[in-house]
């Protein structure tokens, strides 16, 4: 059935979602004739613009600042199961076209043309996120749509991003088939086990694969410590290219044991270090601990606009803590996953973590995630992580 319900939208409020962009703000909905309180959360509508020319269809909100996100420009196709199907297939041959062999993220939200839905792939095992009433109200579509192209053994709901409260969703799991409660990811020629049902976000961090791989090509010979190491992502790779030592600094426990069992897995060992990554930096500098290579990846520590200021401070301090742990011409890979913070304000971070910690940094490369992370160029929150690569002289 096609929808019957119409957004319209206030003059010159479709100039954006015409060069591209897919969401529509509350406050640029003509609320006179199209009132949002005829919706329900996640019901489907044509879309058109002020003077009624149909714009594609929207699932919308009315509980959401961004009441709307556009699914369709064809304001007949029907959005049901053999619409994923297809948007799936894209995504899947894309992702074997990059990364061959199955674990990967699959679907990226709205860079894939599927705002709202994340998926990893590990395998045959997928796990899913939805992150809006749109994506919630088609579960079971989107189910049938990944069982119908990749034919898995187990597909997971995990719906528990803070983000979901935004469209007034309480955290939700589900499961199809069986899935295991741990996976094995290979990488290159490394094997992690991750915790899919208790581990962080969807278990694995896809998105640093080849910044990981960046890590492996400098590794050989160096004293490497990772902050925020989750269950040894860079420290395991580089103990496997080769490292003098290894150490993972993390505050989950589980975490860090996870990391260890990921060294001997790979025939490496690493040590662990469990505590606040501030403190525990605070900690290795006063000791005069030096280490030739440093990997400082945070949760995003910028969640909301107005945690800009204290955020960027935040990174500042972090660098400017595993600068001063460097030795004369050591290498620190800053990587920040806050879409808030900017590249510029990022490299502007770095800059006055450097002359805080009285070192001068040169920028060797500014990196991005992985390719099975595209970025939608009309939606800057799609590229959220930057990872810079930095030669710290003394
Ligand atoms: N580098 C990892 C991903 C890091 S995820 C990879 O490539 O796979 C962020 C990690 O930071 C999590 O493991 C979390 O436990 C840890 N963390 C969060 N707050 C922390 C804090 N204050 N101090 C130390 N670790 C922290």
């Amino acid at each position: 059935m096609v929808q019957a319900l119409t957004l319209r939208l206030r003059p010159n409020a479709d100039r954006r979602l015409r060069i591209g962009h897919l969401w529509v703000f509350a406050n640029e909905v003509d609320v006179q004739r199209t009132p949002l309180t005829a919706f329900e959360p996640g019901a489907l509508a044509r879309l058109e613009d002020a003077r009624g020319k149909p714009l594609g269809q929207v699932y919308v909100n009315p509980a959401s600042l961004i009441c709307a996100r556009v699914l369709t420009r064809n304001a007949k196709a029907r959005i049901d199961q053999a619409w994923f199907a297809e948007r799936i297939r894209q995504a899947a041959q894309l992702r074997e076209r990059v990364y061959p062999g199955g674990f990967y993220r699959l679907l990226f939200g709205e860079s894939d043309g599927v705002p709202g839905l994340v998926v990893d792939r590990y395998g045959d095992v997928l796990v899913a996120q939805s992150t809006t009433a749109g994506i919630d109200a088609r579960r079971d579509d989107v189910e049938a749509a990944l069982r119908e192209t990749l034919n898995p053994t187990g597909i997971y709901w995990r719906c528990d991003a803070p983000v979901r409260a935004l469209e007034g969703l309480e955290p939700m799991t589900s499961e199809w088939g069986s899935v295991p409660d741990e996976i094995e990811v290979p990488e290159s020629e490394r094997r992690f086990v991750v915790a899919l049902k208790s581990g962080q976000k969807t278990g694995w961090y896809f998105d640093q694969r080849d910044n990981r791989a960046l890590i492996a090509q400098l590794a050989r010979g160096q004293r490497v410590l990772d902050v925020f190491s989750y269950v040894g992502g860079f420290g395991v790779t580089a103990a496997c290219a080769g490292a003098a030592s290894v150490t993972c600094l993390d505050a989950s426990e589980s975490a860090l044991a996870q990391a260890q069992a990921n060294a001997a897995r790979n025939g490496v060992s690493v040590d662990v270090l469990a505590g606040d990554a501030r403190t525990s930096l605070q900690q290795l500098a006063d000791a005069r601990t030096k280490f030739d290579l440093v990997i400082v990846d945070p949760p995003a520590l910028i969640k909301r606009k107005k945690d800009i200021a204290a955020g960027t401070r935040h990174y500042q301090q972090l660098n400017a803590l595993a600068m001063r742990l460097l030795t004369p011409g050591g290498l620190l890979l800053a990587a920040s996953c806050s879409h808030h913070l900017s590249a510029d304000a990022m490299r502007g971070a770095l800059r006055k973590a450097a002359s805080e910690a009285g070192r001068r940094p040169m920028i060797l490369a500014q990196r991005g995630a992985a390719l099975d992370h595209p970025v939608h160029p009309a939606i800057p929150e799609t590229e959220y992580l930057k990872a810079f690569l930095c030669a710290v002289e003394g």
